[in-house]
Parts: structure tokens; sequence; C-alpha cells
């Protein structure tokens, strides 16, 4: 097998090893990155120059025989909305085209302390809003298994670079669903942890409540590996509590299959569910009924609102946080203005993509003093019943399983309105919404495209969701 086709776990077994060198083992993702990257289109930063050094200094401590970080061995991406110090920070947009990062955010610390190998910032739909990358001002990402097809989104950049084998592993954030969805479009495992697992110091922010960064890799061992590295309290992130669940040590707790209670929502037989997709799911209810687990139908009636409260609430945080942007504080600044009004409507409107204007405006609405009542009070009060509501399954079963998404991976050419792309987020914005977290494992089904199938735990039981996710990994 082609080294770059490997895990991280397995290049940094062999670099510690002695088989091979870091240098060697980020050539060989570069050469990769060189023949394939104009047409796929991931990057928007590689680091060339910085993963090559740091190959060296990892290999030079290694002959040496200097102790070696955890990541050592492990080349990374990160999506383009996380900070690296003296990196491009674009978010996909022409407002963050030129913004350098003056800091490391937490999680890119944590990487790098551990020696991990960063080799570039990659593609995403413009601040994180969006199913498909199509939101980027630097395009579509092609996804590597077929590039007439979308690698999914926000994280398609993370995914794609990890399909594409330009590096093992992906850190991507999921505010509805962007680390899982594209996980599943590229065949690859992808993890969003419960929500406060990860500091988000050093994330542009989308919707805060909802927001959390997740990992993307080949495999359940490798996602896990990284997100225990990652997962901690942090005092510059609020929210930030850790999530002991996530230690490798924990997923001994978690129950084996055969002792599963597994609830399926009952929304899955009347939802339009993509004849793949439906085959690969009953696949592994099969296989888990066959392996002993009970598995059954809830009914979870919130389910049906699930996307309107999404939307209310995310474009509710959305629009205070795009308020930063206002051409004086970071980023992009109109050429042509007279007055500060002027300033910042035309910087506002050249800076920002179609999505972020109508999530603004969407936004600014339900927020506004004559409508925040009707609908962002309701739906906080719906996002309550809807965490009472999963809890209540969580008193009888110990994990939900669903598809990831509804559909493979959409063709590039396939233009649909917005309220079309939204619906096909019903099975992963549940997640974001009761703060819980879901991994999206690779299931096959005949020689369809990748399909994904999401496990969802209950909140901070993320370890069962990881040991059910590698006791399916490669059975179906
Ligand atoms: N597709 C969803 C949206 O557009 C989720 C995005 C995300 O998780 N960042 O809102």
């Amino acid at each position: 097998m082609n080294l770059t086709q490997k895990t991280g776990l397995e290049t940094r077994e062999l670099f510690l090893n002695g088989e091979i060198t870091c240098t060697e083992l980020v050539e060989a993702y570069l050469e990769n990155i060189k023949r394939d990257d104009e047409d796929l289109n991931v990057f928007v930063t590689v680091m060339e120059k910085e993963a090559l050094e740091k190959a060296k200094e990892l290999d030079e401590k290694r002959e040496r025989g200097e102790a070696l970080g955890k990541m050592a061995g492990i080349v990374v991406s990160i999506k383009d909305n996380i900070a690296v110090k003296d990196v491009l920070m674009t978010c996909s947009s022409k407002m963050l085209a030129n913004f350098v990062s003056p800091y490391d955010a937490v999680v890119t610390r944590k990487l790098k302390d551990a020696d991990a190998i960063i080799i570039g910032k990659v593609n995403m739909d413009e601040f994180a809003m969006g199913s498909s990358t199509k939101t980027s001002y630097f395009g579509v990402t092609k996804n590597p298994v077929d590039p007439t097809r979308v690698s999914g989104g926000s994280s398609g950049g993370s995914a794609a670079s990890v399909a594409a084998d330009f590096c093992a592993v992906s850190l991507g954030t999921d505010t509805g669903g962007s680390v899982r969805q594209p996980a599943a479009f590229c065949g690859l495992v992808g993890m969003k942890p419960s929500h406060g697992s990860i500091s988000r110091y050093g994330v542009a922010s989308m919707a805060n409540t909802f927001d959390q960064v997740g990992v993307l890799a080949k495999s359940v061992d490798d996602v896990h590996y990284v997100l225990s590295i990652l997962e901690g309290s942090d005092v510059r992130d609020a929210t930030c509590i850790g999530n002991e669940s996530l230690q490798l040590d924990k997923i001994d707790e978690a129950k084996p299959l055969g002792e599963l209670k597994v609830a399926i929502p009952d929304i899955f037989k009347t939802f339009d569910v993509q004849d793949e997709v439906r085959g690969a799911l009953e696949n592994t209810m099969a296989y888990m009924k066959s392996q002993g687990a009970e598995v059954e139908f809830v009914n979870i009636e919130s389910l049906d609102l699930a996307i309107a409260i999404y939307h209310i609430l995310v474009n509710g945080e959305i629009a205070p946080n795009m308020s930063r942007y206002d051409g004086i504080n970071y980023g992009y600044i109109a050429e042509d203005y007279s007055n500060i009004e002027e300033l910042y409507v035309r910087t506002r409107s050249e800076g920002f993509g179609t999505e972020v204007k109508r999530r603004i405006m969407i936004g600014s609405y339900i927020m506004s003093m004559d409508h925040s009542k009707e609908y962002f009070d309701q739906s906080l009060k719906m996002r309550h019943c809807m965490i009472e509501e999963f809890n209540n399954v969580f008193e009888t079963h110990d994990i939900i399983l669903c598809p990831t998404s509804p559909t493979v991976a959409v063709p590039i050419a396939r233009d649909m309105t917005p309220v079309q792309t939204y619906m096909l987020d019903l099975f992963t914005v549940p997640v974001n919404l009761i703060g819980t977290g879901g991994i999206s494992v690779p299931v096959r089904f005949e020689d369809s495209l990748p399909v994904g199938v999401q496990i969802i735990p209950k909140k901070s039981n993320d370890h069962q969701a990881l040991r059910t996710a590698k006791e399916l990994e490669g059975n179906i």
C-alpha cells in the first residue's frame, strides 16, 4: 500500500519504528498535492515550507533519541476557519482573503505541542455556511471519489484532503453537520464530539452554541486518538468543560454491540432517503441485530421541526457574529466610500457572498424587537423540548442510529434552492441542537458511492459512539 493511503496511526508507527522518515512522508503527500490539487481545489494554503521544516526537526529529534510528541508521524490539514499563527485564515471568504492570523487556536497549539505536522489550510463553505463548499469564495472542492460531485460541506476541503491522500487527518468544524456529512460523502470517519469538549478559542464563530471542532480521518482509531488530544477544558472558552469520555481508555467502559439497545428515528421511514442510503442503513441494522443488539424504531416528534428551529437559532447567532466584519477591525475594506455608513455598507456588500448575506438578513429579522418573541424565543423553547425528548429516548436506549445524510454526494452541476439544501441536514442538525456528539462511519452498499451512518450517543457519552463505530467499521 502507498504510504499516503495509510492511516495516521500507521504512518506514526512506521516513523517511530524507524521504517520511514517524516521528510519522505511529507514529500509523498506534497507529490499528491502537486499532481491533483489543481483539479480538486482542496487547499487554500499549502504550508510546504513549514511542513518540511517540521518533518526535518522530527527526523533529527528521533535520530538523537529525544522524546517525541503524540502526533509525531501524523500529517494534518486544518479547515480555514481555525487559526494557525502567521498563516492565512480566510474562512473561504473575500472578507478575509488577505487575513493572516496573529495567533494559534487552542486546537492548533495542542497539535503543534504534540509534534503534528500541519500541511496546510483547506477550503470550506464561506464562514462554514453551506453543505457543499459551493459557497466558498475560492470555488467548489471536488470529491476525490467522484470529481463530478461535491465533497460535502462545510468542511469539504477537510474531507477531500484526507480522501485524496494529501494528509492522514483533518480538523473541521461542525455547526449542523459540517464534519459528519463531508466525511460520509468522501467515505471517511468524521466525529463531532459533545458541545463543550474542545476549545473554540481561535475558531471563527458561526453560531457559538452549536459550533464544535471535529476530526475527519480514514479510521475510527485515528479520529478517537486525535480527539483525545484535543479534548480538555479551557479558560479562554467558558463553554469548554472538556470531555473525559473521549479519552482512549474510556472506550472499554462503553457497551459492546451485543448489549446495545438502538433507537432509529421513525422519520427515516417516511423521509425522502436515497435507495443506497436506505439500503446501507438497513444493512447496518441487520448486522447489529445479528450481533445481538436490540434495534427498534422510536417516534421523536420534534424532529419534524428540527430544520426550522436550527435555522432560526443559528441565523440568530450568525447575524451578530458577522457584525465584526465591518471593514475596520478585520480583513476587506471597500475602496470607495465617503462616510462611515457607506464604508460599512460597501465593505459588507462586496465582501460577503450570497449565502452569508441571506443568513445575516434572516438572523437580523428574527432577532429584531418585533419578531424575536415570535421566532427566536419560540425556537429556544423548542430546543429545550427537543433536548427533553432525546433524553427520554436515551433513558431506554444506548444510542440513536440514522443516516448521516439522506443522499450520497450530490453532483456539482445540480442546482438546488437554499431550502432544498437545508433539508438535507435533517439527520445532522439535531445533534448540534441537543449538544451531544455524533460520529459518521462509512458503510458499504453494493458498489454505491460512499454512504455514512451516524451514531448519536447521550451527551458526554462519546465513548459509546466511538466503540459502536469501531465495531461497525469494515463490517458492513
Ligand atoms: N449545512 C449546515 C448549514 O449550512 C451546517 C453547516 C455547519 O455545520 N457549519 O448551516
